[in-house]
């Protein structure tokens, strides 16, 4: 099965968790206020989920169909 992965989750510098910062909000941080991304780099995660490869066939038709 191949693995796909999803980019621009983030490192909270407040209670060191990863966090995704691709909503249009920094989210609820426990340790109060919303995330903060600081210095962090932006980390990939891997995953094998079905929908992200659906989605990711749907953009490339051009690659050929056989099954
Ligand atoms: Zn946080």
């Amino acid at each position: 099965m191949a693995i796909f992965g999803q980019a621009n989750w983030r490192y909270c510098t407040k209670c060191f968790g990863l966090w995704f910062n691709g909503n249009p909000t920094n989210g609820v941080c426990p340790a109060g206020g919303a995330h903060s991304a600081g210095t962090s780099s932006n980390y990939l995660l891997a995953g094998d989920n079905t929908s992200l490869q659906a989605a990711d066939e749907e953009n490339g038709e051009e690659a050929g169909g056989n099954s």
